[in-house]
């Protein structure tokens, strides 16, 4: 299919990369920045849902997007990935650090080590390590947006929450240290807290609840490409949805 001609939007021409675009938030922000007319970098674990999103946009677009199928746990790829953008674009205008687990949820006492450290590894290590792989390119772009998707239990304990909670809690620190740290460069890094959103995590965590309740990640995309705009000075901040 050819490309149609540039429709003007608010991220036309941008270079943005999303974690955990296979399903939930973050396929619908890839759906969404791809009407903005951003070229997407795409990643999560399961190819085949990746293309699927990836047929939708090219539906949508007529451009595809690149997919790169990986588990955020293994660091080397996520080196390797920031060095491809770089062979490729020679910058990133955009990260959307949106991949998250919830794990089980259940008293402190009673978590099992390994998937203490498989949350921390998802939620925190591998945005640390995008970090680490990704600053050079996004300070290589005019404009360079960073954004990481947390939760109210960031700041607010809730029982048996405890993996999740201390993930979004380290996740808040990391962001608002790299922005202060950035503050002086073309680069913005925000935080993004979506409020009950319909999608397969919520489901897992409220199992009894009505899905038609909460509202659907379509309709908080719009926060995502306020904070993915060049325009946008926001630094530092968390925005909460409605
Ligand atoms: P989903 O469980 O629907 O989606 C999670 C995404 O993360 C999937 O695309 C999944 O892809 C990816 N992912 C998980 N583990 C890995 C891994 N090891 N490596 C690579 N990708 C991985 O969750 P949501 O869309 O609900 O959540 C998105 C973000 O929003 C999360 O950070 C979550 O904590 C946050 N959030 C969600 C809320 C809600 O109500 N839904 C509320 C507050 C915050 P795959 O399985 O293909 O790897």
């Amino acid at each position: 299919m050819s490309k149609p001609e540039s429709t003007g939007g608010r991220l036309e021409g941008r270079i943005a990369l999303i974690t955990g675009a296979s399903r939930g938030i973050g396929a619908a922000v890839a759906r969404r920045f791809a009407q903005e007319g951003a070229h997407l970098v795409l990643t999560a674990r399961t190819p085949g849902a990746l293309e699927e999103i990836d047929d939708e946009i090219q539906k949508i677009t007529g451009d595809p997007a690149t997919l790169v199928p990986l588990d955020l746990t293994d660091f080397d790829a996520i080196d390797q990935l920031g060095a491809a953008i770089f062979k490729r674009f020679k910058k990133l205008d955009i990260l959307v650090g949106n991949a998250g687990q919830l794990g089980t949820l259940s008293p402190l006492g009673h978590i099992q080590p390994e998937e203490w450290g498989r949350v921390m590894d998802v939620n925190v290590t591998a945005n640390w390590r995008l970090i680490r792989s990704i600053d050079p390119l996004l300070k290589a772009s005019d404009a360079g947006r960073a954004m990481f998707v947390s939760s109210a239990v960031g700041r607010t304990p809730r029982a048996y929450w405890g993996t999740y909670a201390v993930s979004k809690a380290a996740l808040e620190m990391m962001a608002m240290i790299y922005a202060a740290e950035v503050e002086i460069t073309n680069v913005r890094v925000n935080l993004i807290n979506p409020g009950p959103t319909r999608t397969a995590m919520r489901a897992t965590a409220f199992p009894g609840e009505d899905p038609d309740t909460v509202h659907t990640p379509e309709s908080i995309t719009g926060m995502f490409v306020e904070l993915a705009e060049a325009t946008c000075m926001r630094n530092g901040e968390l925005l909460v949805a409605d």
